[in-house]
């Protein structure tokens, strides 16, 4: 799906000259082949809404980036190992990172990042001169129904930015091992 979604924007990243890659790790941080990822798990969940998910938030990625940026897309499977009355459970968790080397989000921003229609104000724009990059428009629809599919997946979406250095939007979602 990622593969695929990331193939869709590559057109709209080379318009800006931003490089657009993906990413497949395994738990030492270190590239798998997509060969591989036949058995590597399973995540139960709807196709259309998970493109929707990727496409929002590489979108942004491109979006809030000035030109001859970088944006990166990484999958990791993540595997934890807890204890419960003495006996041992093993998880996964699915990990997508989606990281810009953008404009950045003000952390007085952030709380509100996920609401309906919330935009940061444009004119915050020594960004916008020279940059190539145009932020004016946009409904502020597009995070708050990114966080409802990760809801509705029973996952999590974290944010972490620095201004005028880039922005990591980071989605986990629970797996099923494949045994
Ligand atoms: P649209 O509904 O068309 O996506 P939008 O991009 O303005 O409009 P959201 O995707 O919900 O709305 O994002 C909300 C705000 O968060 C944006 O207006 C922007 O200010 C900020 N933002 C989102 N992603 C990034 C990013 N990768 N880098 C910097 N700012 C971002
Ligand atoms: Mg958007």
């Amino acid at each position: 799906l990622l593969i695929e979604v990331v193939e869709e924007q590559q057109l709209l990243a080379a318009e800006k000259q931003i490089t657009l890659s993906l990413h497949l790790v395994d738990a030492q941080n270190s590239d798998i082949s997509p060969e591989l990822l036949d058995n590597w798990f399973t995540l139960a969940g709807n196709w259309d809404q998970l493109v929707r998910l990727f496409t929002n938030l590489i979108g942004n990625a491109l979006k809030y980036t000035p030109a001859s940026g970088r944006v990166n897309v990484e999958l990791a499977r993540l595997e934890g190992i807890h204890r419960v009355s003495g006996l041992r459970y093993s998880s996964a968790q699915l990990q997508v990172k989606v990281s810009d080397t953008g404009i950045g989000i003000p952390s007085e921003a952030l709380p509100r990042l996920f609401d309906r229609f919330y935009r940061v104000d444009p004119a915050r724009t020594h960004i916008t001169e020279n940059t190539a990059c145009d932020i004016s428009t946009g409904s502020g629809l597009g995070l708050a129904i990114a966080q409802a599919i990760v809801e509705h997946h029973q996952g999590q979406i974290q944010v972490e930015s620095s201004l005028g250095k880039g922005t990591t939007f980071i989605v986990t979602f629970p797996v099923s091992l494949e045994s």
